[in-house]
């Protein structure tokens, strides 16, 4: 395969800036799909190197697509990545100053929960301690509305969790910040939010929840991975591809 960028790399290039992130079924679909408009030839396995030439491409404007997992589903996303802004300083565009605060105070109660949400309740309480201009309660439920639309958070029946853009974007950062909080998954080694955690104290493993699914599977008395202690907890189904879910 050529290393150079085509035309149906700059098809999925534009694609993907339009869209942010994609699942990988919707990015091997859009892969052919380049590939076809352009009579550029097109193997089902080659869908990485494929974009590890528009990669090499975007290196200079410290741009990249980054490939990620949903906490969710458990599916691997692709998401074009900002490198040249390691924090939420990459959002300062688009939120002013007081936004920008209650995102990291979202941020601090998602980190700093066993099991990766913030309630919309507490987020409206930690407004009570902003130090930027205050934002009334109206102000901040159309702001989280925001966040879910720009696809930096996710939410459910009230609850927020940070979305796969965002942990694919902000790792690094999140790591940095959160030195003492944040673990990964026993299983992916990717960070965890979203997951069950070993109850044994000395031990506290997390594992997200698709990992759970996929390494308890066919195991009737699950124990945990690395203390052997019961592991208490339901086990979730393995999701089938193409859920409703995209993210
Ligand atoms: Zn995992
Ligand atoms: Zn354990």
């Amino acid at each position: 395969m050529s290393r150079q960028m085509g035309d149906s790399h700059r098809r999925f290039l534009q694609t993907m800036m339009a869209n942010g992130i994609i699942d990988e079924q919707g990015a091997k679909a859009l892969y052919q799909h380049c590939c076809e408009v352009h009579s550029t030839q097109c193997a089902a396995d080659r869908l990485d190197d494929f974009i590890e030439v528009i990669n090499s491409k975007l290196q200079p404007m410290f741009m990249q697509i980054r490939k990620g997992m949903s906490e969710v589903t458990g599916y691997q996303h692709y998401a074009l990545v900002n490198m040249a802004e390691t924090d939420i300083t990459r959002m300062s565009s688009d939120y002013a100053d007081n936004e920008l605060e209650l995102f990291r105070k979202t941020m601090d109660l998602i980190v700093g929960s066993e099991n990766g949400t913030a309630s919309s309740t507490d987020i409206l309480n930690s407004t009570d301690s902003m130090t930027t201009k205050k934002l009334k309660k109206s102000e901040t439920e159309h702001l989280l509305s925001r966040f879910v639309q720009d696809n930096w958070l996710s939410e459910k029946r009230g609850e927020y969790t940070l979305s796969t853009r965002c942990i694919i974007e902000m790792e690094q950062y999140i790591r940095k910040m959160y030195p003492d909080q944040v673990k990964v998954c026993y299983i992916c080694h990717n960070v965890a939010f979203q997951c069950q955690i070993c109850e044994k104290p000395t031990c506290g493993i997390k594992i997200h929840n698709p990992c759970v699914a996929r390494y308890f599977k066919g195991r009737p008395d699950p124990h945990c991975p690395a203390c052997e202690e019961f592991w208490p907890h339901e086990i979730p189904e393995i999701r089938r591809p193409r859920s409703q879910s995209r993210r």
